[in-house]
């Protein structure tokens, strides 16, 4: 069927997978036609320069209500479950209480943590950034040199391309929330060993807990094998729907695997895993899963 010819939402999904991944060579290259557009301009900012859908329309925010009146700093450091492989049982927290918490604890703990050796090397701590309320959070493995630089992650060649991935997705980057395996540059970008994996996940823990995100999506193997304890390659684990403590996660591919192997069949691949992503979000016009 010709492109112009198909469903407006799929015309839609196709427009988005071009401007994020350059699939222009596997799908229509042609921007769908106003009047196919215009059902999806009721969910999105009017503002003509607006590149994203705002999370409110799209239900994207977690439904639960504030349990706490007043913002306040409740230390969940010490809490029973904080490693444990359990659903959470911890109270939802309102928006104010999750940037007091994830503020305090970037202040106190992590910004001048120095519990493994990736402290004698880092410049800055990476503790991550994005919406406290974001439905979904995206997890890579560990900061490399621009993050180390900026205290930021996700900022580099790569970090540009998950730009992409989101917008891709119809959220802007402000719209998630984005972090890391561990929160200090491994010197030449190694891998990250497993003891300084070990130290430095529970941060990563209580940062999941405090945001209760719907969906994560870990980037490359490295945070897929953490998350999921497991031994898997990346075609055996990406592509599908995995739990972790109650929340959906799909492995991808991270984006600087993607740079450096730019090829149409693995641009789709991740397109496909964010449809599915999409879906789950309840994302305008992502197929059904
Ligand atoms: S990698 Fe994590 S545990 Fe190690 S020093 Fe940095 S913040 Fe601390």
């Amino acid at each position: 069927m010709p492109p112009d010819q198909l469903p407006a939402g799929r015309q839609r999904l196709i427009w988005r997978a071009e401007r994020a991944f350059g699939l222009k060579d596997t799908i229509a290259s042609k921007r769908p036609r106003a009047a196919a557009l215009q059902p999806a301009l009721k969910d999105v900012d009017t503002a003509p320069d607006a590149p994203a859908a705002r999370v409110d329309d799209l239900a994207l925010r977690g439904a639960a209500p504030p349990l706490f009146a007043d913002a306040q700093y409740i230390d969940t450091s010490a809490a029973p479950d904080a490693l444990s492989e359990s659903p959470f049982d911890s109270p939802v927290l309102s928006t104010a209480q999750k940037r007091i918490q994830l503020d305090v604890m970037n202040d106190t703990e992590v910004r001048d943590c120095q519990k493994c050796g990736l402290s004698r090397t880092r410049t800055n701590t990476v503790f991550g950034e994005g919406d406290v309320d974001a439905g979904v959070f995206f997890i890579g493995e560990g900061p490399g040199e621009t993050e180390d630089q900026t205290g930021r992650p996700f900022v580099g060649r790569a970090g540009q391309l998950l730009d992409k991935m989101i917008a891709g997705m119809g959220l802007r980057r402000d719209q998630v929330f984005i972090g890391n395996i561990v929160k200090c540059r491994p010197p030449e970008n190694r891998v990250p060993a497993p003891d300084e994996v070990d130290t430095c996940t529970p941060y990563l823990v209580r940062q999941l807990e405090i945001i209760r995100p719907k969906v994560i999506v870990t980037l490359g193997l490295p945070s897929a094998k953490y998350m999921l304890k497991t031994r898997s390659s990346m075609g055996q684990l990406r592509g599908r729907w995995h739990d972790w403590r109650g929340i959906r996660l799909m492995p991808t591919f991270h984006p600087a695997y993607l740079l450096r192997a730019y090829t149409p069949e693995n641009r789709r691949a991740v397109w496909d895993d964010l449809k599915k992503v999409m879906s789950v979000l309840g994302l305008a016009d992502a197929p059904r899963q």
